[in-house]
């Protein structure tokens, strides 16, 4: 069988742990036997980032930039127990933040929706995208426990030195709390952006929800910078593929979910998308079910899972123990990085591949073929069988060749 060539390389960012080694199956199993690709590899492995005093990462970043597609296995963003274990020389910090500042992109989350794996809300036919804005509010806060009686206030002063605004957050009779949160107009405009262009990409709407009858100009603000660039950009062309921007509050918005079919770009602000993505996680039944792209307003595509390293089932793998990790995730971050490769670059045959990977995927999972996450919330079915991950990346490979026939 001839290979199917890929135009322009791909940037591969290998991490650590347990996602790693389901990486390299993945990849020589799945991709590499298939594919006449050239990769640019970058290890983001800790050791390795540790080692080049983190400069590795800088440049993974830089090469989604010169490239256009990349994609990111997890890494471990070290904490104190991590330094002892790995005898670093600093705490790192996240890579998954240093690319994003890099890229200042936005987090799109999408669940894989296998039929034999119902999602807990049943009304849930068509899967719901989420973005969160990585961005602003409490993330970059500035706070002060307020330890007696006085008076707060909230003081703007511009570069020249003079006051534009001042006013009364709380005049305190007693101790209490007070924080300042920031948002910044260039960012709320680029997740508008990208918002809309990947759900123009999708084929879904955009629902965006916010509390501006409270906080009308904080939260007013990301109000009128959607409507903005949904009137400008985006209405017509919207219209005539038949979809729609939704905006509403946020709590009528979390309402909502709960009753839709689906189908839709749910964008939140900053602290709503860190809360309502470890929802549809769960109401998606396993983190491993969930793929997650990093899209930038350059047109910037870094695809990855949205689990993390799976670290204890990577001790069980170093004692010599069989895991039943599922790494459906990771292929759908192969096929989604892919797929985007090859619409870019103009060849069908790799877009075409993409599909099919997934489709094979799937229909292992359909099958009854599947991991222990899943096996405890799929539809019952006395054909269905828990495998190790080994034996599921065989059955998938099967099922690939058939296609591919
Ligand atoms: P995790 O890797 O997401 O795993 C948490 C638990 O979720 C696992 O112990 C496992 O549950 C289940 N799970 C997650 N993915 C699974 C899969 N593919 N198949 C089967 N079960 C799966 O989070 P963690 O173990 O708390 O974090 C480990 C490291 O990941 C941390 O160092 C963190 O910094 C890093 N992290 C990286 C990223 C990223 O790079 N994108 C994201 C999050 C976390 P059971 O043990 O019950 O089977
Ligand atoms: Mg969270």
């Amino acid at each position: 069988m001839n290979k199917i060539k890929v135009k322009t390389p791909i940037v591969e960012i290998d991490g650590d742990e347990m996602a790693r080694v389901m990486w390299h199956m993945v990849k020589d199993q799945l991709v590499l036997p298939y594919l006449d690709v050239n990769i640019e590899y970058y290890d983001l492995q800790l050791k390795k980032r540790d080692e080049t005093e983190d400069k590795v990462t800088l440049e993974a970043a830089e090469a989604i930039k010169k490239y256009g597609v990349g994609v990111k296995c997890a890494t471990i963003t070290p904490d104190k127990k991590r330094v002892k274990e790995y005898n670093l020389k600093k705490e790192w910090s996240s890579p998954n933040g240093t690319i994003r500042a890099a890229l200042d992109g936005a987090i799109f989350r999408a669940p894989i929706l296998a039929k034999n794996i119902p999602p807990a809300v049943r009304s849930w036919k068509k899967p719901i995208h989420i973005a969160r804005h990585a961005y602003g509010d409490v993330y970059n806060n500035c706070e002060y426990r307020v330890p007696e009686a006085g008076k707060a206030e909230l003081v703007f002063t511009n570069k020249a030195g003079k006051e534009l605004f001042r006013g009364t957050i709380q005049d305190f009779i007693g101790p209490g709390v007070i924080q300042g949160i920031p948002n910044t107009d260039k960012s709320i405009e680029s997740f508008a952006k990208v918002c809309f262009t990947y759900a123009y990409d999708h084929k879904l709407d955009v629902w965006f929800g916010a509390k501006d009858t409270i906080s009308k100009t904080y939260d007013g603000q990301f109000r009128i910078i959607f409507e903005e660039e949904y009137r400008k950009n985006w209405a017509a062309k919207f219209k005539e593929a038949g979809l729609e921007y939704f905006f509403t509050l946020i709590d009528d918005a979390v309402a909502r979910i709960m009753k839709t079919e689906g189908g839709l770009l749910w964008a939140c602000k900053n602290y709503d998308g860190d809360v309502m993505s470890d929802m549809l996680g769960s109401a998606y039944r396993s983190l491993a079910m969930l793929t997650s792209v990093l899209v930038s307003p350059q047109g910037y595509y870094e695809f990855e899972a949205s689990h993390g390293t799976i670290q204890k089932h990577y001790y069980k793998y170093l004692k010599g123990e069989k895991t039943s990790s599922n790494p459906m995730a990771i292929i759908f971050a192969w096929s989604g990085c892919l797929r985007k490769r090859g619409e870019l670059d103009r060849t069908p045959e790799v877009v075409e591949f993409a599909k099919k990977l997934e489709e094979a995927a799937l229909k292992t999972v359909e099958n009854g073929i599947m991991t222990g996450d899943l096996i405890l919330v799929a539809t019952p079915d006395p054909k269905n069988k828990q495998v190790y991950t080994e034996e599921f990346i065989a059955e998938v490979a099967k099922r690939l060749r058939k296609k591919l026939k």
